[in-house]
Protein backbone atom coordinates (compact mmCIF):
# COMPACT_ATOMS: atom_id res chain seq x y z
CA UNK A 1 0.00 0.00 0.00
CA UNK A 2 2.79 2.36 0.94
CA UNK A 3 3.90 2.15 -2.64
CA UNK A 4 0.99 3.55 -4.02
CA UNK A 5 1.38 6.86 -2.29
CA UNK A 6 5.02 6.81 -2.46
CA UNK A 7 5.92 4.99 -5.68
CA UNK A 8 5.18 5.40 -9.10
CA UNK A 9 2.00 3.53 -10.85
CA UNK A 10 4.43 1.15 -12.80
CA UNK A 11 5.44 -0.21 -8.79
CA UNK A 12 1.75 -0.43 -7.67
CA UNK A 13 0.63 -2.65 -10.95
CA UNK A 14 4.35 -4.70 -10.36
CA UNK A 15 3.24 -4.80 -7.05
CA UNK A 16 -0.39 -6.64 -7.75
CA UNK A 17 1.57 -8.37 -10.64
CA UNK A 18 4.48 -9.92 -8.13
CA UNK A 19 1.54 -10.65 -5.75
CA UNK A 20 -1.08 -12.27 -8.46
CA UNK A 21 2.11 -14.43 -9.56
CA UNK A 22 3.06 -15.60 -5.92
CA UNK A 23 -0.41 -16.71 -5.62
CA UNK A 24 -0.63 -18.70 -8.74
CA UNK A 25 3.22 -20.66 -7.52
CA UNK A 26 1.72 -20.85 -4.31
CA UNK A 27 -1.77 -22.35 -5.45
CA UNK A 28 -0.48 -24.57 -8.41
CA UNK A 29 2.29 -26.28 -5.50
CA UNK A 30 -0.45 -27.20 -3.28
CA UNK A 31 -3.35 -27.95 -6.28
CA UNK A 32 -0.14 -30.82 -7.08
CA UNK A 33 0.16 -31.93 -3.71
CA UNK A 34 -3.65 -32.40 -3.01
CA UNK A 35 -3.79 -34.23 -6.92
CA UNK A 36 -0.88 -36.81 -5.89
CA UNK A 37 -2.78 -37.34 -2.20
CA UNK A 38 -5.89 -37.86 -4.22
CA UNK A 39 -7.95 -35.26 -2.09
CA UNK A 40 -10.23 -33.43 -4.30
CA UNK A 41 -14.12 -34.45 -4.15
CA UNK A 42 -16.90 -33.39 -6.13
CA UNK A 43 -20.19 -31.63 -5.22
CA UNK A 44 -23.71 -32.18 -7.30
CA UNK A 45 -26.31 -30.25 -8.40
CA UNK A 46 -29.55 -31.64 -9.76
CA UNK A 47 -30.66 -29.73 -13.18
CA UNK A 48 -34.56 -30.43 -13.51
CA UNK A 49 -37.80 -30.42 -15.39
CA UNK A 50 -39.00 -26.55 -14.15
CA UNK A 51 -42.27 -27.52 -14.16
CA UNK A 52 -42.86 -30.34 -12.21
CA UNK A 53 -39.05 -30.57 -10.40
CA UNK A 54 -38.30 -33.47 -11.83
CA UNK A 55 -34.48 -34.61 -12.12
CA UNK A 56 -33.08 -34.64 -15.47
CA UNK A 57 -29.52 -34.61 -14.79
CA UNK A 58 -26.68 -33.64 -12.37
CA UNK A 59 -23.68 -31.68 -12.62
CA UNK A 60 -20.47 -32.73 -10.85
CA UNK A 61 -18.32 -29.23 -9.34
CA UNK A 62 -14.81 -29.88 -8.30
CA UNK A 63 -14.24 -29.41 -4.77
CA UNK A 64 -10.86 -28.77 -3.09
CA UNK A 65 -10.05 -28.37 1.04
CA UNK A 66 -7.14 -27.16 1.68
CA UNK A 67 -5.44 -28.01 5.19
CA UNK A 68 -4.76 -24.13 6.12
CA UNK A 69 -7.16 -22.52 3.99
CA UNK A 70 -9.94 -24.57 3.75
CA UNK A 71 -12.61 -24.53 0.83
CA UNK A 72 -10.57 -22.92 -1.99
CA UNK A 73 -13.27 -22.19 -4.75
CA UNK A 74 -12.92 -23.52 -8.54
CA UNK A 75 -13.19 -19.91 -10.31
CA UNK A 76 -9.50 -19.55 -8.02
CA UNK A 77 -8.32 -22.85 -8.65
CA UNK A 78 -9.48 -24.12 -12.23
CA UNK A 79 -7.42 -21.14 -13.78
CA UNK A 80 -3.86 -21.31 -12.11
CA UNK A 81 -4.87 -25.08 -13.04
CA UNK A 82 -4.85 -24.56 -16.41
CA UNK A 83 -2.10 -22.02 -16.77
CA UNK A 84 0.12 -24.82 -14.54
CA UNK A 85 -0.85 -27.68 -16.81
CA UNK A 86 -2.75 -29.74 -14.43
CA UNK A 87 -6.20 -29.44 -15.58
CA UNK A 88 -6.15 -32.50 -17.18
CA UNK A 89 -5.22 -34.12 -14.33
CA UNK A 90 -8.15 -32.36 -12.44
CA UNK A 91 -10.63 -33.54 -14.97
CA UNK A 92 -9.57 -37.07 -14.92
CA UNK A 93 -9.90 -37.15 -10.71
CA UNK A 94 -13.19 -35.58 -10.64
CA UNK A 95 -14.76 -37.97 -13.64
CA UNK A 96 -13.52 -40.80 -11.26
CA UNK A 97 -14.74 -39.37 -8.39
CA UNK A 98 -18.11 -38.52 -9.76
CA UNK A 99 -18.31 -41.37 -11.82
CA UNK A 100 -18.03 -43.66 -8.90
CA UNK A 101 -20.39 -42.15 -6.72
CA UNK A 102 -23.15 -42.12 -10.14
CA UNK A 103 -22.29 -45.56 -9.76
CA UNK A 104 -23.52 -46.50 -5.98
CA UNK A 105 -26.82 -43.73 -7.05
CA UNK A 106 -27.28 -46.46 -9.63
CA UNK A 107 -27.24 -49.23 -7.56
CA UNK A 108 -29.34 -47.59 -5.00
CA UNK A 109 -32.41 -47.13 -7.37
CA UNK A 110 -32.29 -43.61 -7.93
CA UNK A 111 -32.61 -41.84 -11.35
CA UNK A 112 -30.71 -38.77 -11.56
CA UNK A 113 -30.42 -38.76 -15.29
CA UNK A 114 -26.82 -37.52 -17.33
CA UNK A 115 -24.26 -36.71 -15.24
CA UNK A 116 -22.96 -33.47 -16.65
CA UNK A 117 -19.32 -32.23 -16.59
CA UNK A 118 -17.31 -29.22 -16.94
CA UNK A 119 -15.00 -29.64 -19.30
CA UNK A 120 -11.78 -26.63 -19.97
CA UNK A 121 -10.86 -25.66 -23.43
CA UNK A 122 -7.32 -27.18 -22.34
CA UNK A 123 -8.44 -30.14 -21.78
CA UNK A 124 -9.63 -30.85 -25.32
CA UNK A 125 -6.70 -29.89 -27.24
CA UNK A 126 -4.45 -32.69 -26.32
CA UNK A 127 -4.63 -35.12 -29.35
CA UNK A 128 -6.95 -38.47 -28.82
CA UNK A 129 -8.19 -36.81 -25.53
CA UNK A 130 -11.84 -37.98 -27.11
CA UNK A 131 -10.63 -41.71 -26.90
CA UNK A 132 -9.01 -41.41 -23.57
CA UNK A 133 -12.59 -40.54 -22.38
CA UNK A 134 -13.85 -43.11 -23.72
CA UNK A 135 -11.73 -45.17 -22.46
CA UNK A 136 -12.29 -44.00 -19.18
CA UNK A 137 -16.14 -43.99 -19.36
CA UNK A 138 -15.08 -47.79 -19.76
CA UNK A 139 -13.26 -47.93 -17.02
CA UNK A 140 -15.35 -46.76 -14.85
CA UNK A 141 -18.43 -48.08 -15.86
CA UNK A 142 -20.13 -45.25 -17.68
CA UNK A 143 -22.10 -45.61 -20.65
CA UNK A 144 -21.15 -42.49 -23.04
CA UNK A 145 -25.03 -41.88 -23.25
CA UNK A 146 -25.00 -41.04 -19.44
CA UNK A 147 -22.11 -38.80 -19.70
CA UNK A 148 -22.85 -34.71 -21.29
CA UNK A 149 -19.45 -32.78 -21.73
CA UNK A 150 -19.93 -28.82 -20.48
CA UNK A 151 -17.84 -26.85 -22.35
CA UNK A 152 -17.55 -22.95 -21.27
CA UNK A 153 -17.47 -21.24 -24.32
CA UNK A 154 -15.48 -18.01 -22.90
CA UNK A 155 -12.31 -20.22 -22.81
CA UNK A 156 -12.41 -21.30 -26.53
CA UNK A 157 -12.33 -18.39 -28.78
CA UNK A 158 -12.50 -20.34 -31.89
CA UNK A 159 -13.42 -24.02 -31.63
CA UNK A 160 -10.34 -25.84 -33.98
CA UNK A 161 -11.09 -28.29 -36.63
CA UNK A 162 -9.56 -31.03 -34.72
CA UNK A 163 -11.76 -30.33 -31.79
CA UNK A 164 -15.02 -30.24 -33.50
CA UNK A 165 -13.79 -33.75 -35.06
CA UNK A 166 -13.49 -35.37 -31.88
CA UNK A 167 -17.04 -33.50 -30.26
CA UNK A 168 -18.65 -34.83 -33.50
CA UNK A 169 -16.97 -38.75 -32.57
CA UNK A 170 -18.37 -38.55 -28.97
CA UNK A 171 -21.66 -37.07 -29.81
CA UNK A 172 -21.83 -40.51 -32.64
CA UNK A 173 -20.98 -42.80 -29.27
CA UNK A 174 -23.76 -40.92 -27.26
CA UNK A 175 -22.06 -38.13 -25.25
CA UNK A 176 -23.91 -35.03 -24.79
CA UNK A 177 -22.59 -31.22 -25.52
CA UNK A 178 -23.65 -28.51 -23.57
CA UNK A 179 -22.24 -24.75 -23.93
CA UNK A 180 -22.30 -23.56 -20.51
CA UNK A 181 -22.29 -19.66 -19.57
CA UNK A 182 -24.49 -19.31 -22.79
CA UNK A 183 -24.47 -15.47 -23.84
CA UNK A 184 -21.29 -14.37 -22.08
CA UNK A 185 -18.49 -14.81 -24.55
CA UNK A 186 -17.82 -12.82 -27.34
CA UNK A 187 -18.60 -15.41 -30.07
CA UNK A 188 -21.85 -16.82 -28.51
CA UNK A 189 -23.67 -17.14 -31.64
CA UNK A 190 -20.77 -17.81 -34.11
CA UNK A 191 -20.00 -20.64 -31.72
CA UNK A 192 -23.52 -22.20 -32.26
CA UNK A 193 -22.93 -22.36 -36.06
CA UNK A 194 -19.27 -23.89 -35.26
CA UNK A 195 -19.84 -26.32 -32.72
CA UNK A 196 -21.86 -29.72 -31.86
CA UNK A 197 -23.98 -29.08 -29.43
CA UNK A 198 -27.27 -30.40 -27.66
CA UNK A 199 -27.63 -27.77 -25.04
CA UNK A 200 -27.20 -24.60 -24.02
CA UNK A 201 -27.11 -23.42 -20.52
CA UNK A 202 -27.93 -19.61 -20.43
CA UNK A 203 -25.73 -17.96 -18.08
CA UNK A 204 -27.10 -16.62 -14.24
CA UNK A 205 -26.19 -13.14 -15.41
CA UNK A 206 -29.91 -13.59 -17.72
CA UNK A 207 -31.40 -15.53 -14.93
CA UNK A 208 -30.76 -12.85 -12.27
CA UNK A 209 -33.23 -9.73 -12.89
CA UNK A 210 -35.48 -11.83 -15.11
CA UNK A 211 -38.14 -11.20 -13.36
CA UNK A 212 -37.85 -7.76 -13.47
CA UNK A 213 -36.34 -6.67 -16.36
CA UNK A 214 -38.54 -7.01 -19.77
CA UNK A 215 -34.82 -6.65 -22.24
CA UNK A 216 -33.65 -9.54 -20.03
CA UNK A 217 -36.32 -11.89 -20.48
CA UNK A 218 -36.74 -10.54 -24.05
CA UNK A 219 -33.08 -12.19 -24.75
CA UNK A 220 -34.06 -15.18 -22.92
CA UNK A 221 -37.11 -16.05 -25.04
CA UNK A 222 -34.47 -15.22 -28.33
CA UNK A 223 -32.06 -17.89 -26.95
CA UNK A 224 -34.84 -20.52 -26.31
CA UNK A 225 -36.13 -19.88 -29.84
CA UNK A 226 -33.10 -19.73 -31.55
CA UNK A 227 -31.82 -23.08 -29.44
CA UNK A 228 -34.69 -24.61 -30.77
CA UNK A 229 -34.21 -23.86 -34.21
CA UNK A 230 -30.75 -25.46 -34.10
CA UNK A 231 -32.47 -28.39 -32.46
CA UNK A 232 -31.03 -27.73 -29.19
CA UNK A 233 -32.83 -27.83 -25.78
CA UNK A 234 -31.94 -24.36 -23.63
CA UNK A 235 -31.49 -24.89 -19.97
CA UNK A 236 -31.22 -21.60 -17.43
CA UNK A 237 -28.50 -21.89 -14.47
CA UNK A 238 -28.30 -19.95 -10.87
CA UNK A 239 -32.43 -20.21 -10.71
CA UNK A 240 -32.49 -18.64 -7.16
CA UNK A 241 -36.68 -17.72 -6.86
CA UNK A 242 -39.78 -18.64 -7.90
CA UNK A 243 -40.27 -15.31 -9.47
CA UNK A 244 -37.88 -16.44 -11.78
CA UNK A 245 -38.61 -19.80 -12.17
CA UNK A 246 -42.05 -18.60 -13.06
CA UNK A 247 -40.27 -15.33 -15.31
CA UNK A 248 -38.32 -18.57 -17.33
CA UNK A 249 -41.48 -20.98 -17.85
CA UNK A 250 -43.12 -17.79 -19.62
CA UNK A 251 -40.02 -17.47 -21.67
CA UNK A 252 -40.57 -21.19 -22.65
CA UNK A 253 -37.59 -22.19 -21.33
CA UNK A 254 -38.38 -25.54 -19.27
CA UNK A 255 -35.20 -26.53 -18.04
CA UNK A 256 -32.72 -25.45 -15.38
CA UNK A 257 -30.83 -25.41 -12.25
CA UNK A 258 -29.95 -23.58 -8.97
CA UNK A 259 -30.01 -22.98 -5.69
CA UNK A 260 -34.21 -22.81 -5.02
CA UNK A 261 -34.18 -26.46 -6.42
CA UNK A 262 -30.74 -27.26 -4.63
CA UNK A 263 -27.56 -26.19 -3.89
CA UNK A 264 -24.77 -28.38 -4.60
CA UNK A 265 -24.28 -30.70 -2.53
CA UNK A 266 -21.95 -34.15 -1.52
CA UNK A 267 -22.91 -37.64 -2.75
CA UNK A 268 -24.72 -38.27 0.89
CA UNK A 269 -27.12 -35.99 0.55
CA UNK A 270 -27.55 -36.74 -3.16
CA UNK A 271 -28.89 -40.55 -1.67
CA UNK A 272 -30.68 -38.92 1.24
CA UNK A 273 -32.53 -36.46 -1.23
CA UNK A 274 -33.91 -39.56 -2.86
CA UNK A 275 -34.55 -41.26 0.87
CA UNK A 276 -31.93 -43.28 0.90
CA UNK A 277 -29.46 -42.63 3.90
CA UNK A 278 -25.99 -44.09 3.99
CA UNK A 279 -24.50 -45.58 7.52
P1 LIG B 1 -20.45 -23.48 -13.83
O1 LIG B 1 -20.16 -24.79 -14.45
O2 LIG B 1 -21.18 -22.48 -14.64
O3 LIG B 1 -21.21 -23.83 -12.48
C1 LIG B 1 -22.15 -23.00 -11.86
C2 LIG B 1 -21.59 -22.34 -10.62
O4 LIG B 1 -22.64 -21.55 -9.99
C3 LIG B 1 -21.13 -23.28 -9.53
O5 LIG B 1 -20.09 -22.63 -8.83
C4 LIG B 1 -22.36 -23.43 -8.65
O6 LIG B 1 -22.05 -23.81 -7.33
C5 LIG B 1 -22.92 -22.04 -8.70
N1 LIG B 1 -24.38 -22.00 -8.54
C6 LIG B 1 -25.27 -22.98 -8.76
N2 LIG B 1 -26.54 -22.55 -8.53
C7 LIG B 1 -26.44 -21.26 -8.18
C8 LIG B 1 -27.42 -20.25 -7.83
O7 LIG B 1 -28.63 -20.47 -7.81
N3 LIG B 1 -26.93 -19.02 -7.53
C9 LIG B 1 -25.60 -18.73 -7.53
N4 LIG B 1 -25.23 -17.50 -7.20
N5 LIG B 1 -24.66 -19.66 -7.87
C10 LIG B 1 -25.07 -20.90 -8.19
P2 LIG B 1 -18.73 -23.38 -8.47
O8 LIG B 1 -19.00 -24.77 -8.00
O9 LIG B 1 -17.95 -22.47 -7.57
O10 LIG B 1 -17.99 -23.50 -9.88
C11 LIG B 1 -17.58 -22.36 -10.58
C12 LIG B 1 -17.09 -22.71 -11.96
O11 LIG B 1 -15.89 -23.50 -11.89
C13 LIG B 1 -18.06 -23.57 -12.76
O12 LIG B 1 -19.07 -22.77 -13.35
C14 LIG B 1 -17.14 -24.20 -13.79
O13 LIG B 1 -16.89 -23.33 -14.86
C15 LIG B 1 -15.85 -24.37 -12.99
N6 LIG B 1 -15.76 -25.77 -12.53
C16 LIG B 1 -16.37 -26.38 -11.48
N7 LIG B 1 -16.04 -27.69 -11.42
C17 LIG B 1 -15.21 -27.92 -12.46
C18 LIG B 1 -14.53 -29.10 -12.95
O14 LIG B 1 -14.64 -30.22 -12.42
N8 LIG B 1 -13.74 -28.94 -14.07
C19 LIG B 1 -13.62 -27.73 -14.71
N9 LIG B 1 -12.84 -27.66 -15.80
N10 LIG B 1 -14.26 -26.63 -14.29
C20 LIG B 1 -15.05 -26.71 -13.18
MG1 LIG C 1 -21.12 -26.07 -15.65
MG1 LIG D 1 -22.37 -22.12 -16.01
MG1 LIG E 1 -20.56 -20.19 -14.65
Amino acid sequence: RESRRSGSRYEFFRDEFTQRAREQVYLSTELRRALDAGVLTAHYQPQVDLSSGQWLGIEALVRWHHPEQGWISPGRFIPVAEWAGLIRCVGEQVLDIAGEHYRVWLEQGLEPGWLAINLAAPQMEVPGWGDQLLEQLARIGMTPDELELEITERLMVKPSETIVNDLNELREQGVRVAVDDFGTGYSSLHYLTKLPVDRVKIDRSFVADIAECQRKAAVVESIVTLGNRLGMEVLAEGIETEAQRSALLGAGCWQGQGFLFSAPMPSRDVLASWGVHEQ
